[in-house]
């Protein structure tokens, strides 16, 4: 770990379009794959009579581990850059990324979007600037990508890039601020070096521009938020529940309280990194152990949080949903699967309050009888089985879901306001 400030990145954007390849290169060239590793890849290479060129043995080496990571929630690759320490959020190319990228959303800071110069926008181009937006992404970085492909030519590239404009002022993403960059990740193009290849081009390279990222600052002032992601019993420690702190900070000697499992008691260990810390912040994936609470008591899906501010139980909750892919139509009573940090309860829709017009966000029609792909409405929810969820106002990190039916995410979406139980 370095002290630099911590970065979550999330890559996005059309299936092929270049992300996994990006992040290889970004891994590579900011020498965040180990020397001896490289050395193994260039090894091999020469044995297979393909001296010279490591990065292809990267990225084998990185597909595979994402084979071997499916079941992981979400993977981690990490690198450095002068200002930050920059963690991936979510695996580009995982199926359940756009799942994964709401759910985990509250980590990423800042997105990179790639587009690929031959394809320009697509459906999950669309579908990622979509989300990103409604889930609060502060700043993207735009890598039109594989400008190989059509020469490095200025004016295919701009036409992306004017394409890509509208596409953010649509979903009303601060335009100004977006960074273009012409890239080929495969070549290495303005990755890390300023290309000779786009001599029309004199902005940052993607890594300046990530250099250049505002530093997020970590919601410690929040009361804490800590969705439990597993129950462990480890002998000699007891009954310890392990997650991520979203907000606030965890110590030992706090009295703590799991909802909606409704137990509580004192933190009497945490441990993060196999060592034992004295206190977890924002960010911080920890293990920990509370007097008193045993391993049925809690479970996946809870939320911890301090005993007198405890984590929000939702009778009903009013939220603010995009629905991106539906085969038909939502009525009142739709009663799909929703995923809220880490918990997964089945809500009913119970009243479509409004639609929604995406681009001005405006009120496009009162009580609707229902909303289709597309759409974007104002809905009560009610959850079958208690669920802890917080308004997003008050609490971002613990305020946003995916609606997921039929092996899809079906929606997308934020809490305005809950109705406690
Ligand atoms: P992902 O699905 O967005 O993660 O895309 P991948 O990184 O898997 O890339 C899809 C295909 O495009 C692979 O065959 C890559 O080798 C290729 N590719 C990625 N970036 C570039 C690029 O800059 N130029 C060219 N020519 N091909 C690229």
């Amino acid at each position: 770990m370095s002290d630099k400030p911590h970065q979550n990145l999330a890559v996005i954007g059309h299936v092929d379009h270049g992300k996994s390849t990006m992040v290889g290169r970004l891994l590579f060239e900011t020498g965040s794959v180990p020397e001896h590793v490289i050395e193994q890849y260039r090894e091999e290479a020469e044995e297979k009579g393909k001296g010279g060129f490591e990065f292809a043995y990267v990225m084998d080496n990185l597909a595979e581990e994402r084979e071997r990571g499916v079941t992981i929630d979400i993977a981690h690759q990490e690198f450095d850059t002068d200002e930050y320490y920059f963690t991936i959020v979510d695996c580009p190319g995982h199926r359940d990324f756009v799942k994964n990228m709401i759910t985990g959303a509250s980590q990423a800071d800042n997105a990179v979007l790639v587009v690929a110069a031959d394809d320009g926008v697509q459906p999950q181009t669309q579908e990622h600037v979509f989300l990103a937006r409604t889930l609060g992404i502060d700043e993207l970085i735009i890598a039109v990508n594989k400008m190989d492909l059509v020469d490095y030519s200025e004016g295919d590239y701009e036409s992306v890039v004017d394409e890509v404009k509208k596409l953010l002022q649509q979903v009303r993403f601060n335009v100004e601020d977006a960074k273009f960059i012409p890239t080929s990740a495969f070549e290495g193009d303005n990755v890390s070096e300023e290309s000779e290849n786009t001599p029309w081009y004199d902005g940052p390279t993607l890594l300046d521009a990530l250099n250049d990222l505002p530093e997020p600052q970590p919601p410690t002032d929040a009361p804490l938020r800590l969705p439990i992601q597993d129950v462990y019993t480890i002998s000699g420690i007891g009954t310890v529940p392990v997650g991520r702190v979203e907000t606030g900070i965890l110590k030992t000697g706090d009295n703590v309280s799991f909802q909606p499992s409704d137990v509580s008691g004192e933190v009497k260990t945490v441990e993060m990194h196999h060592e034992e810390v004295p206190q977890a912040e924002p960010g911080d994936n920890v293990g920990f152990n509370v007097r008193g609470v045993g391993k049925d008591d809690i479970r996946r899906g809870d939320v911890c949080g301090p005993a007198d501010d405890p984590p929000t139980v939702a009778e009903t909750f009013q939220a603010q949903v995009v629905v991106m892919q539906h085969p038909s139509v939502i009525t009142a009573g739709y009663t799909p699967v929703f995923h809220a940090h880490t918990a997964q309860v089945a809500c009913t829709i119970e009243s479509i309050d409004k639609k929604i017009d995406p681009s001005s966000g405006e009120v496009a029609e009162e009580n609707p009888d229902f909303i289709q792909s597309g759409d974007a409405a104002v809905v009560t929810v009610r959850p079958q089985k208690p669920l802890s969820i917080e308004s997003s106002n008050d609490i971002p990190e613990l305020g946003s879901f995916a609606i997921r039916d039929m092996g899809q995410t079906v929606a997308a979406g934020k809490v305005l306001s809950v109705n406690e139980r």
